[in-house]
């Protein structure tokens, strides 16, 4: 099954990133990140984590914090400036959209 883009499963959360991107400098991600697909989930196992991987290989370069109202959320970038890995802290919205969907699959 193919893998969803980020906004089939949390609409609002991507628009929410989109907009932190604006604020910080890092505007020129924005369509970017409207590409990326949830590839798999963390499985730290952590109550808190709703973090997933946006590419197949997660190879870190640089991290990009953004100022969430609620929550920790970083976004992980690689060598070619593509984000690889969102980390996502503190967020019961976004993770229960993910325990959702991953329920339905
Ligand atoms: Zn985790």
């Amino acid at each position: 099954m193919a893998t969803p883009l980020i906004g089939e499963i949390l609409p609002d959360f991507l628009e929410e990133i989109v907009y932190l991107l604006s604020q910080t400098g890092e505007a020129a991600l924005g369509p970017h990140v409207r590409t990326l697909r949830i590839e798999s989930l963390c499985d730290c196992g952590h109550e808190e984590c709703s973090s997933f991987a946006t590419a197949a290989e997660v190879k870190v370069d640089r991290t990009v914090e953004l100022q969430s109202m609620e929550g920790i959320l970083l976004l992980d970038l690689n060598a070619d400036n593509q984000v690889c890995f969102i980390e996502i802290l503190g967020r019961p919205d976004v993770k229960y959209l993910l325990d959702d969907y991953t329920a339905r699959r």
